[in-house]
């Protein structure tokens, strides 16, 4: 049997050398990620680089303080890693195998599936209901007997955020650990961190990615109760965090409002991005976000493959999957969304 795996998109290098496009003329409108330059970062990390022929320190104990200090929690409860990725590989190896039983509802973040897979654990994909309708009833009931409640909050694709008491009631009824993967909480104002003082089962992973906008770093942490903190870190390799990263991490998170600034320019920018999709009668979905999810019809595929041409990349679904006839766009820069829109006004049937 093969393991399930993560298909890669085209890098930007590989997407400029296909259409014959200068790589600066290429915009990711598909990984979420932020508009903002980190022309902020160099002469942080410029004396760090003359030092890199020793190993970072193992335990992170600077990302711990930084996280523990931006959420208001303890050191203890937190857990560095390799962005929300590696965390979830980590809860793979702490809780999940042959025999275990893992679970998440279907679309969303394709890793817990992948992981899960790649564990030899069983997999229950809980379907959303017909126009997104959340499957709160079929989920919990799969969660009373998983191992690993895997939830994306907000969702990716969907861009949804359950209710918080949809959220409780799902981590009450679940046998094993859930996992909250909160890639996108700062969009949405989230604030997980006292929860994890009411739920010994919950592990909420946050990442540096997205609203950090320091995709680059791969530097992301899980947030639990300190007995669960503790099996985690008991698999964590010792150093997959570079010291430039873990440094620059602890700059970021030490200086949340940097972040905050730019998410209220982004969520700004979202409304204004959304009400020009509408104009062009293709109607994002609410997004509690970075992204928008528009449905497009059966020529979205096309109408990504074109995109391509122009250096444009859109995140898109494959004929199999329930979003086939939708596009995802990541919101960045008015400038870069502009020529998207100006691109769709000319594409759009
Ligand atoms: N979780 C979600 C929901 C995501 O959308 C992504 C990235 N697209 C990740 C995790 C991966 O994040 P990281 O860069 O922290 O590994």
């Amino acid at each position: 049997m093969t393991a399930p795996r993560y298909r890669w998109q085209p890098t930007t290098a590989e997407i400029a050398e296909r259409y014959n496009l200068d790589p600066e003329d290429v915009i990711r409108f598909d990984h979420n990620t932020s508009p903002f330059s980190t022309d902020w970062a160099p002469s942080i990390v410029a004396p760090m680089a003359r030092r890199l022929n020793e190993y970072p320190g193992a335990s992170y104990r600077e990302i711990r303080r930084a996280a523990a200090g931006y959420l208001d929690i303890d050191e203890d409860n937190v857990v560095p890693g390799a962005g929300i990725d590696e965390i979830i590989g980590l809860v793979g190896r702490a809780f999940l195998g042959r025999g275990r039983r893992a679970t998440a509802v279907t679309p969303t973040y394709p890793m817990y599936e992948i992981e899960s897979g790649q564990r030899q654990a069983e997999f229950i994909a809980v379907q959303y209901g017909p126009d997104f309708e959340y499957p709160a009833e079929p989920f919990g009931e799969a969660a009373q007997t998983s191992d690993v409640t895997w939830m994306c909050v907000p969702n990716n694709p969907t861009g949804d955020r359950i209710p918080d008491e949809t959220v409780k009631s799902i981590i009450e009824q679940a046998r094993g650990v859930v996992v909250i993967d909160a890639a996108y909480a700062e969009f949405s104002d989230d604030n997980w961190a006292s929860w994890i003082d009411r739920y010994d089962n919950l592990i909420v992973a946050y990442t540096l990615s997205k609203a950090f906008g320091l995709a680059g770093l791969r530097v992301g942490y899980a947030v639990s109760a300190p007995k669960i903190a503790n099996q985690l870190d008991v698999v964590r390799p010792p150093g997959s965090i570079s010291s430039m990263s873990s440094e620059l991490a602890v700059v970021a998170l030490a200086e949340p409002q940097r972040m905050q600034r730019r998410v209220a320019r982004l969520t700004k920018e979202r409304s204004r991005f959304a009400d020009a999709l509408d104009q062009l009668g293709i109607h994002p979905r609410r997004s509690h976000t970075n992204f928008l999810l528009t449905e497009i019809g059966h020529a979205a595929s096309e109408i990504a493959e074109q995109l391509l041409t122009e250096g444009l990349v859109v995140r898109r679904f494959p004929d199999d999957h329930p979003l086939s006839y939708f596009l995802r766009f990541t919101v960045r820069a008015p400038h870069e969304n502009d020529r998207l829109i100006d691109a769709l006004w000319r594409q759009l049937p």
